[in-house]
């Protein structure tokens, strides 16, 4: 008997779960767009964006999702024939790299696999062998989606500094932004992209793009720009029309008023951070042990070393076919979706069968992990999957603190 009725939970890594709060703010006629509460509102979204950001430089909005967002930051960052370094550590930095070679950029791919972090000694090494410095942008991935692993972006920017190269650091933060710490003046980040639909809790259709003075300086000649990417423009807009290029993006802003109110006006960010980290903690929990004892490795975490995994999503891999009937028997059975597995599998085999991803990002709490748990320990049972159980036990105790 399926026990699905009552209300669902999404948890896949984005679109993520919405506040109430923010649905409601949106419901609402079509406001004027060249003078009234809207117009009024923007400096203080700017405002509250460059905090999420931990930046006292510039954002720029656009109407678009992440992968518009990339191309917002492309555009503004290169000129055609430039060189870029790409560091690969999932399906969204390779993603990065090819839109960026599109354009005619030359890109350098380190590709570090699916299951581990970027190795800084090899970005130096890399930086070190560019004697003429003719790399101007070093692309790295703040949290892969497709494999959860968090990139120590600090790090990164060290093996720079290292290597006396003065490229700049563009950081892929559509995953983690509004959910792992992010501090993009204090790490030496000069381009940071996101979108709306994540961390930040609104519908998808808004990209951020975060530059530094540094960056808009040394991007000044850039040859890709175009009208309506251009940066310039846009951080320095003083009407309203100038913040979009045109038509603003009406509903979205009056959600994202009401989502910034909540993280950084009401919770704070440094909370909202370690809510997502205790709740990833005992995502984990529950993985480590029903991946243990007999039938042990059927389960398994993607990134082994906690200090490189995302607080926002969790990639695991759980022997095919069986990541999919969990998924399928989830859903149908008990109202809880989630993630498909992305760019892990072998060459050549059906990839998602054999991994799953859990979103954990933007409006979680404690009872959402739990019955997302809790629902997924069930399905292990009801398909015979090999498993230890006890994994709901463990995360509670995470939840409890002991
Ligand atoms: C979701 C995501 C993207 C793509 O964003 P879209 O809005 O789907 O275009 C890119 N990079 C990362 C790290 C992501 O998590």
């Amino acid at each position: 008997m399926s026990l699905s009725q009552g209300r669902t939970i999404l948890a896949i890594p984005g679109p993520s779960v919405m506040p109430d709060r923010v649905l409601n703010a949106m419901h609402n006629a079509a406001p004027n767009i060249y003078a009234g509460p809207l117009v009024e509102a923007m400096p203080a979204i700017v405002a509250d964006l460059k905090t999420v950001a931990r930046t006292g430089h510039h954002v720029a909005i656009y109407i678009g999702n992440g992968h518009a967002a990339w191309e917002a930051a492309n555009t503004n960052m290169f000129s055609a024939g430039d060189h870029a370094l790409s560091l690969v550590t999932g399906r969204f930095g390779e993603g990065w790299g090819q839109s960026v070679g599109a354009l005619g950029v030359n890109v350098q791919a380190i590709d570090f696999g699916r299951r581990g972090p970027v190795d800084p000694a090899q970005v130096e090494q890399a930086l070190r062998a560019d004697r003429d410095h003719k790399i101007k942008v070093v692309l790295a991935t703040h949290v892969d989606t497709s494999t959860s692993v968090r990139n120590d972006i600090p790090a990164i920017r060290a093996a720079i500094d290292a290597a006396g190269h003065p490229a700049l650091l563009a950081v892929d933060c559509i995953a983690s932004m509004g959910c792992d710490r992010f501090e993009m003046d204090a790490w030496g980040v000069d381009v940071a992209v996101a979108a709306s639909q994540k961390g930040l809790m609104v519908p998808p259709g808004l990209g951020f793009v975060w530059l530094s003075d540094k960056a808009r300086v040394a991007c000044a000649t850039s040859d890709r720009r175009t009208p309506y990417w251009d940066w310039t423009v846009r951080t320095a807009a003083t009407e309203f029309w100038m913040y979009f290029g045109g038509t603003a993006p009406t509903h979205h802003l009056m959600g994202l008023r009401e989502s910034l109110n909540m993280l950084v006006h009401e919770e704070g960010l440094d909370h909202v951070w370690a809510r997502h980290a205790t709740l990833a903690r005992a995502v984990w929990a529950a993985f480590d042990v029903w991946g243990t004892g007999p039938g042990a490795g059927a389960v398994e975490l993607n990134i082994a070393d906690p200090a490189y995994r995302s607080h926002a999503v969790t990639a695991a891999r759980i022997t095919a076919p069986m990541a999919t009937r969990l998924r399928e028997w989830c859903e149908r059975e008990a109202g809880l979706t989630l993630g498909i597995g992305l760019g892990m599998a072998q060459p050549g085999t059906p990839e998602s069968h054999g991994f799953l991803r859990v979103g954990h990002m933007g409006h979680v709490n404690a009872h959402m992990i739990l019955g997302t748990l809790g629902v997924m320990e069930a399905g292990l049972r009801a398909l015979g999957a090999p498993h230890s159980p006890g994994g709901v036990g463990a995360a509670a105790a995470v939840i409890a603190g002991v």
